[in-house]
């Protein structure tokens, strides 16, 4: 076994997906929501409007 170069996947507590980089998955996680959120608010504004 030479697997000493890869570091231990880690869940996320989030959506359970393994990741070997926790924090770049959960500031990826903070951007998916918060494109989300905009794309929503844009929506409702838009919807609001006609
Ligand atoms: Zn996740």
């Amino acid at each position: 076994m030479e697997s000493t170069a890869q570091p231990n996947p880690l869940e996320c507590p989030d959506c359970h997906a393994l990741t070997a980089d926790l924090e770049a998955h959960k500031h990826w996680h903070s951007r998916l929501v918060h494109d989300i959120a905009t794309a929503v608010d844009k929506d409702i504004s838009r919807r609001a409007h006609t």
